[in-house]
């Protein structure tokens, strides 16, 4: 980790929407701390669109996320990056990670790896066997195909993920999720690309859902092969519905676009989530520089908190 006092101006972070489907509740609380934070400590926010999801991206909701990122009150500097503009960065990383040897092209289907799994993994994850590695596999290859998968060869050793929020963490990626893929036919994949951008959009700090804390030890094993600098993880708790899933359609319409649509004020938003984040007891109307200026990264709840049925009653009272 940096040594940089967290009152810096050198620091940086991102707000990374996925522009998958609209924003919901679960999704404004990790922006709100994520901008709450970085204005606090007087850091520069990136606002990046991370559109290379491709099947799944709906370029409609482009335009949406900025929209619900505004009424909220979140702002940024600079341009908004969208991911997909230049890909020229990626493809030298593609090169590099061929050219030292790290990486090899991988024709087999979904269910073929399934099929040559042991045992069903943990958490219903595809872990890659092993056996199936060529082997070519280590044997540098210059100009990789950027049309084929391309799978990184993971070292079977602990990688240790020190969370500014969530504290250590260990994994071993032989064991979870083995040589997984940086490139497919569509491009490259969120793992390499997001680690490309963060490091040449000068990120030191990425504060995100702790779903994603496994991806931290992907994304720091990537930083090592390419020689990157490894940011600040603040990996945060989630909003569940009260299945103790991750918050999503199932749970109803916490879209923050129907919010709005039914007339529902960004304030009532903003006081509902700042319940979630250790700001205040019951749900009162806030607005973002109030929120801003009460969060407090130490009462932060650590653990998932999960949506009440009262509480959507609240926000439409
Ligand atoms: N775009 C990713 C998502 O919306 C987040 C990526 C990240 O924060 O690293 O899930």
């Amino acid at each position: 980790m940096r040594e940089l006092p967290l009152k810096s101006a050198s620091r940086r972070t991102r707000l990374a929407p996925s522009p998958t489907g609209a924003l919901h509740l679960g999704n404004a609380r990790t922006f709100m701390i994520n901008w709450a934070i970085a204005r606090q400590y007087d850091w520069s926010i990136v606002l990046r669109i991370e559109d290379l999801d491709h099947p799944r991206v709906k370029p409609a909701t482009i335009d949406l996320t900025r929209t619900d990122l505004e009424w909220l009150g979140i702002d940024w500097d600079d341009e908004v990056a969208l991911q997909s503009s230049d890909l020229s960065a990626c493809h030298q990383a593609l090169v590099t990670l061929g050219e030292t040897g790290r990486i090899y092209p991988c024709n087999y289907s979904r269910s073929e790896v399934e099929a040559a799994q042991s045992a069903p993994h943990e958490g219903g994850d595809l872990c890659y066997p092993s056996h199936l590695r060529p082997e070519s596999a280590g044997i540098p290859t210059s100009a990789p195909d950027p049309n084929s998968t391309w799978r990184i060869l993971v070292e079977d050793r602990e990688i240790e993920v020190v969370d500014q929020f969530a504290g250590q963490h260990i994994f071993n990626l032989a064991q979870s999720p083995g040589d997984f893929p940086i490139w497919t036919n569509r491009g490259p994949a969120y793992q390499l690309a997001v680690m490309v951008d963060d490091a040449r959009q000068g990120i030191t700090d990425v504060i995100r859902g702790d779903d994603l804390l496994p991806s931290a030890a992907r994304q720091e094993f990537i930083c090592e092969a390419l020689d990157l600098p490894i940011p600040d993880w603040w990996h945060l708790p989630l909003v569940r519905g009260s299945d103790g899933l991750r918050l999503a359609k199932r749970h109803g319409d916490t879209r923050l676009s129907s919010f709005r649509e039914a007339g529902i004020e960004a304030d009532r938003i903003i006081g509902l989530l700042a319940t979630w984040s250790g700001i205040t007891s019951k749900p009162a109307p806030m607005d973002a520089a109030t929120f801003r200026d009460a969060l407090s990264v130490r009462s932060i709840p650590r653990t998932d908190c999960t949506l009440q049925q009262e509480e959507l009653k609240w926000l439409a009272d």
